[in-house]
């Protein structure tokens, strides 16, 4: 700042004196032109003065002849050796006749008989006009110097001009511009006089004299200006380029043109010193103020200073922010408190990139894929510690440099045209083999384009994953899968897999023969659909249940081709090692063919094998039914137990064989004895039953009883010989109306009633008593 002020002080004080000395300059140049055309006035004035003279005392010449003596040669001879005046105006004076030949001479050392005038300008002149002149400057025959001649005519008494006097003005030598010469300007001034044609007259350098002032080559405009006229000053260059003032000014009695030349550097030589001493004036004013200034502002800027020097403490590392806090209540107070402000807030917001940064750099360190930023120049600017990990190559020393100076550029050439879509700004997902130091590994790359708000792209970031692993895990399992479907796809089931949203994830070729359902179409399609709504519901807690982890197994009944089916479903979850259930494996048999040989077999276990009439399984079941009836419709019933009178008897002395006849024959006597809604039952052995419904009266029952007995006493034929068989019968009833008997109390007391008539001596019935 201070040397701003400097300057500035500096800059006007040498406009203001350069203003000054311009205006001085001009005006000085004025006073100089003008004094120095005074003076060449002067001179001119003096020169005028002496060609008048020198006219005047030549013109006086003529009248001193004495009378009569016009035409003689001697008298004038004579006369201008009696003139010394002449002699001292003059460097010589002669006489010419009207021939020409010369006839007086007033230095008789140069006489030569061989002049001659005729042809002289001066002399034809002054002979035709019969009056004086002043020549144009030339060589002298006489002396060989170059002179001017002022010639005078000598009259006859005819008027005729009977002689012409030449006076010659050496122009080298002569006093003539002696005076001239004092009034030159300066030291390197001179003066100078040239005829109106520009002839030089008078000149310091006397080579120049007779000849043309412009034959020097070269131009000066104030030379001619002088010859088109101009009287006065001017300021013109030289043909030499020296500045200089010119003055002019005409001769009256000739038009010869005075002239003078002063240099322009001797004229001003006193103006320079000045503007010298002016710029070291105001140099010296210039460093006076700005000390002055420097002083005031370092006084008035210190407190900027100390702010100045605590933030520069701070920007190194050092001190507490609260120290650019003062107390002045000023703008530099202001300005300590937004600086104070303004770093804090830049604290917290570093604190926060700082942080955040922490935390990317974590979080990508910490994952299992290779992370990293790089720039349009293909250099690393970002790379996390996985590169260390997987590939060996530590992270940090990649940073600025390019891919191929960090993997080669085969590595590069494998990656380029990706890279390249990145830069274009596109973002790339690829799946690839590649091999990155050494190692075949299976990539899963993403580029995603780092583009900024005007959408140029900056760099891309890079995430990379090692999937070599995933990838074998998934080409197993494919290769699982295809085992699974071999096998399944065989099997006369509906296998699937049923994931967590109830989706199918497998379906085997079963689908396709009991549902028409490709099983490529299952894959992804919820289960109710591919079942039905309905289906699905009932089928639902099942699947709940299984995705709790439980196995299970139910049966349920659906249409195949038309046909209602009955099925058998077996959820099997899908435990995950933590106990979870990712999905659940579904097996559906068709178990209708086995349904049908369960449902015979449950049939046959209730027929009596030997006789085949009902077993006692199949008495109980009829005989709750029937006393169920019995008690809803408040009717009667009866129960009839049999047993075959010493039926070991027939065995021991027939055989076996033959009892299992008796027991036939018995059993199919009873059956053709009763009606058919009656059952008749084998229980066991020799011992039979009938449940006899819808009996009223205890009379009928016994009238049942005793048809009994008497269709058994018809004789058997056994083994071909007819033989006696008699049966017991005991009877039991029971009143739907009144009766609180159990199914066991029933039988009970039917089995004493036969009891009783087998020791009423067999061959007979009992009826109950409780029914009597
Ligand atoms: P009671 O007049 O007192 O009835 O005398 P019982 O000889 O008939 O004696 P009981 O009824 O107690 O004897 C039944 C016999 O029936 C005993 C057993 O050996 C015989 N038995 C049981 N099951 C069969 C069978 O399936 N076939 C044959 N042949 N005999 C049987
Ligand atoms: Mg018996």
């Amino acid at each position: 700042m201070t040397a701003v002020v400097i300057l500035l002080v500096l800059a006007a004080t040498t406009i203001v004196t350069i203003l000054a000395l311009m205006l001085a300059e001009r005006d000085m140049k004025a006073v100089i032109g003008s004094q120095q055309y005074a003076v060449l006035s002067s001179a001119a004035a003096y020169v005028d003065e002496q060609l008048e003279t020198k006219r005047a005392l030549l013109s006086t010449l003529p009248e001193g002849l004495p009378p009569g003596a016009q035409s003689d040669p001697s008298a004038l001879q004579a006369l201008l050796l009696a003139r010394p005046a002449v002699s001292a105006e003059f460097y010589n004076v002669v006489a010419f006749d009207r021939k020409g030949r010369m006839v007086a001479t007033l230095r008789s050392d140069s006489k030569e008989p061989s002049v001659d005038a005729t042809g002289r300008p001066y002399f034809d002149q002054t002979i035709r006009q019969r009056k004086g002149l002043i020549s144009a400057p030339l060589m002298s025959r006489l002396s060989g110097r170059p002179i001017v001649v002022m010639t005078q005519p000598v009259l006859d008494q005819q008027g005729e001009v009977a002689y012409v006097i030449a006076a010659s003005i050496d122009l080298q030598q002569s006093d003539f511009f002696g005076p001239i010469n004092a009034l030159k300007p300066g030291k390197t001034g001179f003066m100078f006089i040239m005829t109106a044609g520009g002839i030089l007259i008078h000149h310091p350098t006397q080579e120049r004299l007779l000849h043309h002032i412009n034959e020097r080559p070269g131009h000066n405009r104030a030379t001619e200006m002088a010859l088109n006229g101009f009287e006065g000053w001017t300021e013109a260059r030289n043909k030499d380029g020296s500045e200089g003032i010119y003055s002019y000014k005409r001769l009256k009695t000739t038009s010869w043109i005075v002239a003078a030349r002063f240099p322009t550097d001797e004229a001003f030589a006193p103006l320079i010193e000045l503007r010298r001493q002016a710029i070291f004036a105001a140099s010296v004013f210039a460093a006076v103020a700005g000390l002055l200034a420097w002083l005031v502002i370092h006084r008035l800027l210190a407190p900027l200073q100390r702010l100045h020097s605590r933030v520069a403490t701070l920007r190194q590392g050092g001190g507490d922010i609260a120290s650019l806090r003062s107390m002045r209540k000023d703008e530099i107070g202001e300005l300590g408190e937004a600086f104070y402000q303004l770093t804090a807030e830049r604290a917290v917001t570093q604190d926060r990139v700082l942080a955040s940064e922490r935390r990317s750099r974590m979080i990508a360190d910490n994952m299992p894929a290779l992370v990293a930023y790089i720039d349009c120049d293909l250099r690393y600017r970002f790379t996390n510690e996985h590169y260390q990990q997987l590939l060996g190559v530590d992270p940090a020393a990649m940073l600025g440099k390019t891919i191929s100076e960090v993997f080669g550029a085969d590595v590069y050439a494998h990656w380029k045209d990706r890279i390249d879509a990145a830069l274009r700004g596109e973002r790339v997902h690829e799946e690839r083999d590649s091999l990155e130091m050494g190692r075949m590994l299976h990539l899963m790359v993403d580029l995603v384009p780092d583009m900024d708000a005007d959408g140029t792209v900056q760099g891309f970031y890079l995430m990379s994953m090692d999937i070599t692993e995933r990838r074998n895990a998934e080409l197993t399992q494919a290769a699982s899968e295809k085992r699974l479907r071999l096998i399944t796809d065989h099997l006369p089931a509906l296998v699937a897999y049923i994931d967590r949203e109830y989706l199918l994830r497998f379906g085997n070729a079963t689908f396709k023969h009991w549902m028409g359902l490709e099983p490529a179409s299952l894959v992804a399609r919820p289960l109710a659909d591919v079942m039905g709504a309905t289906a699905f519901a009932k089928t639902l807690p099942h699947l709940e249940q299984a995705f709790s982890g439980v196995h299970v197994s139910f049966e349920h009944r659906a249409r195949l081709h038309g046909d209602l089916r009955t099925l058998e479903t077996t959820f099997v979850p899908d435990q995950r090692a933590d106990g979870s259930v990712a999905g659940v494996y579904s097996l559906t048999r068709d178990m209708s063919h086995i349904k049908a040989v369960e449902q015979q077999l449950i049939e046959l276990a209730r027929i009596d094998p030997l006789t085949g009439i009902a077993n006692r399984r199949k008495f109980e079941e009829v005989l709750q039914q029937a006393m169920a009836r019995s008690q809803r419709l408040g009717r009667r019933m009866a129960l009839a137990y049999l047993d075959i009178d010493n039926f070991k008897t027939i065995n021991d002395s027939l055989g076996h064989g033959a009892g299992d006849e008796v027991l036939k024959e018995f059993a199919g006597r009873l059956t053709g004895a009763v009606r058919a809604v009656d059952l008749v039952a084998r229980l066991a052995g020799d011992e039979f039953i009938i449940v006899f419904e819808n009996v009223d009266e205890v009379g009928e029952a016994a009238q049942l009883a005793a048809k009994i007995v008497a269709t058994v006493r018809d004789p058997f034929t056994v083994a071909g010989a007819a033989m006696q068989v008699t049966t017991s019968v005991g009877l039991a009833l029971f009143d739907g109306g009144s009766d609180n008997d159990t199914q066991s109390g029933l039988i009970a007391r039917a089995d004493h009633a036969l009891y009783a008539a087998k020791r009423n001596g067999r061959d007979c019935y009992v009826v109950d008593a409780q029914a009597v």
